[in-house]
């Protein structure tokens, strides 16, 4: 079957998705890499197109961005713009390539990617007869001696991995191993762009350790590729990328139901939700005024009218009194822990230190105010 590191992180969220991409089973797309697709394509055909510039590189799609995401893709490729990456003009920008996988981990031998491999008319996984990983780097280049591999990603998402997330990252090591053994590279060094940020991030290794991290993930494509798909298939494993999943309106694996919403009626489920909530509270609260007697449920929470007493400031004197405690205010306690304050003035006075607290007790009352649920801190 064919492989890449998008099947293998698929594979990971729910091997029952993961397996049906493979077989080339097109489901619902998801359109929320619509903003990320557009910048990736403008900037490659940029690249490709030797000399061009950014605002001269027009999708086809381009019409199916709303006005929000043309603003973010503007913002993205200006971005990119003023990071002024290091792309040197021999680099190869977005060529695919692909080898068959051997037992054990083996690549047999890179070449270049057929059209069906593409995401596009032709895709069709399906094809792939054998154990295939293919990749795509943004862009490649070698240093001038031929002994250095950079690979370059411009990453559009709104989250930046960790360092340890990128030593560990899939597509760092797949990409650099493959990159050094089709270029002959002693070493790789994958740099992630992101776009949003303006950040970049690298993590470089020698071409032994990078295809020593890459044979066991090709490996274990080799020996799932072994199993029944059907078997597979058996494996659903759901969350909230269900959301997200070509296969989700078909797919009978019992979940709640809202995690296989989509975005815009997950976010509508969750106002109706809000709603309900507030609506339940009020005539909650109708009830409980209700109540002749309090009712002690546990964990510290009593339902019910009860008063409580709390303290106040006097009307009209609570500058003077935070200017008092300012004013008289110790060198040896810190000014952040003590103004770090939290819920009411009444357990704000209870922190506050006894030596400070004396000279403003005359700026503070004693209040009372009715309650229908009371918890205890
Ligand atoms: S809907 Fe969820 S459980 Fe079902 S295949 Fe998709 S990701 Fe897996």
């Amino acid at each position: 079957m064919l492989w890449s590191k998008s099947f293998v992180q698929a594979d990971s969220s729910c091997p029952k998705q993961s397996v049906k991409l493979r077989m080339g089973d097109k489901g619902r797309a998801w359109d929320g890499f619509k903003v990320g697709s557009h910048v990736h394509y403008v900037i490659g055909e940029t690249l490709k197109r030797k000399g061009a510039k950014l605002n001269e590189v027009g999708a086809s799609f381009a019409h199916k961005l709303s006005i929000q995401e043309m603003v973010s893709v503007n913002h993205m490729l200006s971005n990119f713009e003023e990071m002024q990456i290091g792309i040197p003009e021999r680099s190869v920008i977005e060529q695919s390539y692909c080898s068959v996988i051997e037992q054990g981990g083996s690549p047999v031998m890179w070449e270049e990617a057929p059209a069906w491999m593409e995401r596009g008319d032709e895709w069709n996984p399906s094809l792939a007869k054998e154990t295939v990983w293919r990749f795509q780097p943004d862009a490649y280049f070698l240093s001038q001696d031929g002994t250095k591999v950079f690979c370059i990603d411009w990453k559009t998402g709104w989250s930046s991995p960790s360092d340890t997330a990128l030593m560990a990252d899939i597509q760092a090591i797949t990409y650099c191993a493959a990159l050094c053994q089709m270029t002959g590279a002693k070493e790789a060094e994958f740099q992630w762009w992101n776009l949003r940020w303006k950040k970049g991030q690298s993590v470089a290794r020698s071409s032994e350790e990078w295809i020593a991290l890459a044979k066991p993930i090709w490996a274990a494509c080799w020996t799932k590729d072994r199993y029944k798909t059907t078997e597979i298939q058996k494996d659903e494993r759901p969350g909230e990328h269900c959301g997200r999943c070509p296969y989700s309106e078909e797919c009978l694996v019992v979940v709640p139901e809202h995690l296989k919403k989509d975005d815009k009626d997950l976010y509508l489920y969750s106002l109706k939700l809000d709603q309900l909530a507030k609506k339940i509270r009020g005539e909650m609260k109708s009830r409980l005024k209700e109540r002749t007697g309090v009712l002690d449920i546990g964990n510290g929470v009593t339902l019910g009218p009860r008063i409580v007493t709390h303290k106040k400031w006097k009307r009209g004197e609570k500058e003077h009194g935070m200017r008092k405690v300012l004013e008289l205010f110790p060198d040896h306690l810190s000014l952040t822990d003590v103004f770090d304050i939290k819920g009411s003035i009444g357990s704000w006075l209870k922190q506050l230190p006894d030596t400070l607290r004396e000279h403003i007790d005359e700026h503070i009352e004693e209040g009372s105010r009715q309650t229908l649920i009371e918890k205890e801190n």
